[in-house]
């Protein structure tokens, strides 16, 4: 049974078991995707009943951050851990590298894919990257028959939220891959042009706060923290 936080249903796993499921269902038959929402997410999903669908009927549910934890605490429906989108891709790529599988990376800006595709392939040998595509394309249908074509088994779906969970839900049976993963900003980091807060800022819950620093541009998209935060507190209360 999943979680509700706000609407959205939370897989209640723990990093381990998150992969694990990732696994299986890559190896799997038809096309299953995931999807990592944060308190930004969320409130989307409020708002926009068509992302809140498309995000509630992924595969799996993984709570990107601190927020998500706060919240599930703070409604009395705890969640074992966060289970951040970056790290749950990255334990995925060193199953699939060790499995010789196919990963196809889709998103961010022009050369970043392909940038993130060799830094992993040489991390992780035995990974095979079947092929690599800018997030800054107008039609779906070239995109679709190029993964197709490669044959890749997952593909890192990297739009941003909700654009990303909206088009793995349009597009993930024609494009066959058995795992499709939203993971917003993630190839950027992969690529190694934007660089993820450093661990002890992630283990004490201000990862967000490191990136506002980074990127104060940001602070009109993480003003919908706090807004969660007080839409969590008005639930509790009901
Ligand atoms: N992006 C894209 N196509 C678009 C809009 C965004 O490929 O039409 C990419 C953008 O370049 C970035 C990622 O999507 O790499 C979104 O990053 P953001 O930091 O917003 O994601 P977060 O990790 O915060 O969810």
């Amino acid at each position: 049974m999943r979680i509700d936080v706000l609407g959205v249903g939370f897989d209640n796993l723990t990093m381990d078991e998150a992969v694990e499921r990732g696994m299986e269902l890559l190896e799997s038959q038809g096309t299953h995707y995931v999807v990592t929402p944060n308190p930004e997410i969320v409130e989307v999903c409020r708002e926009n009943t068509e992302a809140k669908r498309v995000v509630n009927g992924a595969a799996l549910v993984l709570p990107d951050g601190i927020g998500i934890i706060k919240g599930a605490a703070m409604l009395g429906t705890p969640l074992k851990e966060k289970t951040p989108g970056i790290e749950f891709a990255e334990h995925i790529v060193e199953r699939m590298a060790k499995e010789g599988r196919s990963l196809y990376l889709l998103g961010a800006k022009p050369g970043i894919a392909e940038l993130a595709g060799k830094n992993l392939a040489e991390k992780y040998p035995g990974l095979k990257i079947a092929g690599t595509h800018d997030g800054y394309f107008q039609e779906d249908a070239p995109i679709v028959e190029a993964i197709r074509e490669s044959g890749a088994d997952a593909v890192f779906v990297c739009l941003g939220a909700p654009k990303q969970e909206l088009w793995m839900a349009r597009n993930g049976e024609a494009i066959g891959a058995h795992l499709l993963c939203g993971l917003g900003g993630s190839l950027d980091v992969f690529a190694g042009t934007v660089e993820r807060a450093p661990k002890f800022w992630c283990d004490h819950g201000l990862e967000w706060f490191y990136r506002l620093c980074k990127e104060p541009k940001r602070i009109g998209r993480m003003m919908k923290l706090p807004l969660f935060l007080v839409h969590v507190r008005k639930e509790k209360r009901k």
